[in-house]
């Protein structure tokens, strides 16, 4: 999910660990081909590629836009949370913080697993990077109109959508433990919005079919132009 600049949301005690926001250094672009051979999820990724990718920093992924049909498919659950996933949640992270962003879907990033990250922290306050993984909205309750809401995947559009305003989620987190929460508000809109993703889902799937037309055809002429 793209930031709204509108962060309204309380600041949450972060328990994250291990989040390292190393400085961006730019390299050679580096064929994907020279990666990591024992690490399979980059040879799963549709669209990996490396602007920075050394064992200190971490990678910045390419990230797939509509209408690209790869958004589409419903994800996979992840079975194993390994080292070659902790490996693709930090770069995630990079990528999302990079963007800049406050949620970001496996899928996102060509990697059709049930996973996502986001952090709704003000940006001026520490990072704040959760996880979830496997994540199911058990409850929903009331709506909430979201407004302006924008998706890294979805350039240069943002729509109003209706959203339930409380949600019950579960999922796993990075070290495998099972969380069982509440969100409202903000974090419900972002989490359902991230949700979404993992179900083959993007925000503009539930705008008015007429307002999806104009934002599809004006993306098609941009796209025949190669811009
Ligand atoms: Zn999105």
């Amino acid at each position: 999910m793209r930031s709204l600049g509108r962060l309204n949301a309380g600041k949450q005690g972060c328990l994250e660990t291990g989040m390292l926001l190393s400085a961006y250094i730019p390299q050679p672009h580096l064929d994907p081909g020279t990666l990591d051979p024992l690490n399979p999820l980059l040879y799963e990724s549709k669209k990996f590629s490396v602007l920075a990718f050394d064992r200190i920093t971490m990678a910045i992924l390419d990230i797939v836009t509509y209408p690209d049909m790869f958004l589409k498919q419903p994800t996979k659950p992840v079975e194993n949370i390994d080292g070659s996933l902790q490996e693709l949640i930090d770069n995630m992270g990079e990528t999302m913080y990079q963007a800049p962003g406050i949620g970001l879907a496996a899928i996102q990033v060509g990697i059709d697993r049930s996973l996502l990250i986001y952090d709704i922290s003000p940006q001026d306050e520490d990072r704040c990077m959760k996880v979830l993984v496997n994540p199911r909205i058990i409850e929903s309750q009331g709506e909430v109109l979201s407004e302006n809401e924008g998706c890294l995947s979805v350039p240069e559009y943002r729509s109003n959508v209706k959203r339930f305003a409380s949600i019950l989620v579960e999922a796993y987190d990075r070290d495998e433990k099972l969380l069982r929460f509440e969100a409202h508000d903000f974090l419900s809109i972002v989490l359902q919005h991230e949700i979404d993703h993992l179900n083959g889902k993007l925000f503009i799937d539930r705008i008015s079919p007429l307002k999806r037309q104009l934002y599809t055809r004006r993306m098609q002429k941009q796209l025949k132009r190669g811009e």
